[in-house]
């Protein structure tokens, strides 16, 4: 006669509010390392966050309740979105690369976690770039406008990198790296194995990559979903961050089906740490599997 209990008991858990605090979350520095076929890869911690549940960033045209009973469905704390920050290093061919390179410090400890793993920056070959927001590019200078990869080709789609000089609040970054950029068209092969896939809609020249190796690959996704929970449960729901809304929302939709249908392995920087994971169709939208 147990059962009736747990089942009141995980019914009251559920019911209980569940509540977490907005903003930056401490996090420490972590390493994953995993295989993909014959290619050895890391994944990287940089940051967390809690963003607040207030239409401006999540389900833009929705309300708070709405996402609110979504994130309830998964299981997930409510009135607020967490996000994680999260890198990949890929070594393949004799290069060493990135992608992206999260905040940076003072609000990113990214540096930190590459320690750990034993890489010094300068050993860094490659950094390829989704986008130029300073969650993904803050890492690439120091605050005092030094390149923090030396050594390292900086490879960024033509459009977006376009974009990123035109940008006043980019001077400082642009004099750092600008040196070290080679821009690219959307379906480059920007290292060996590597190519640019454009996901359209958040920034003028947004770009996911396809790693492969021995009959496997990874997609790395970038910013085209956010949360683990909202993106791909409403994939269709406005982002307040995509620079065009309705465009983001279809490039979406459609990687999301894609990964779904192929079950291929995805890597995305906002999922929880470490951000590896497949899409699942649940519903008339998507659930994120995570593995470990
Ligand atoms: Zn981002």
């Amino acid at each position: 006669m147990l059962r009736p209990f747990v089942t009141i008991a995980l019914a009251l858990a559920f019911a209980a509010p569940v509540t977490a605090q907005v903003g930056p979350v401490a996090v420490q520095p972590e390493v994953t390392p995993f295989k993909l076929g014959k290619l050895d890869l890391l994944a990287l911690r940089d940051a967390a966050q809690n963003a607040p549940n207030d239409n401006k960033i999540f389900g833009v045209d929705q309300s708070p309740a709405a996402v609110d009973a979504v994130l309830a469905a998964a299981g997930a704390p409510t009135g607020q979105i967490a996000l994680s920050v999260n890198v990949l290093l890929v070594r393949t061919g004799g290069h060493l690369v990135l992608i992206d390179t999260g905040y940076g410090a003072p609000r990113g400890i990214f540096a930190a976690s590459l320690a750990k793993a034993g890489i010094a920056p300068a050993a860094i070959t490659d950094i390829l770039i989704t986008h130029g927001h300073g969650d993904h590019v803050g890492g690439l200078a120091s605050a005092e406008g030094a390149s923090n990869f030396p050594k390292a080709v900086i490879h960024v789609a033509a459009k977006e990198w376009e974009a990123i000089k035109a940008a006043p609040a980019n001077a400082r970054l642009v004099a750092a790296i600008g040196a070290q950029v080679q821009a690219f068209e959307p379906g480059a092969t920007v290292a060996p194995g590597i190519t640019a896939v454009a996901i359209d809609g958040h920034t003028p020249g947004h770009s996911g990559y396809r790693i492969s190796s021995a009959g496997k690959s990874l997609l790395a996704i970038g910013d085209s979903a956010h949360s683990y929970v909202i993106s791909l449960a409403k994939p269709g729901w406005a982002m307040g961050f995509d620079r065009d809304r309705a465009l983001g929302a279809a490039s979406r939709t459609a990687m999301l089906a894609n990964a779904a249908k192929s079950g291929e392995l995805l890597f995305s920087p906002h999922f929880p740490y470490p951000g590896l994971g497949r899409a699942a169709v649940k519903g008339d939208g998507f659930v994120w599997v995570p593995v470990k």
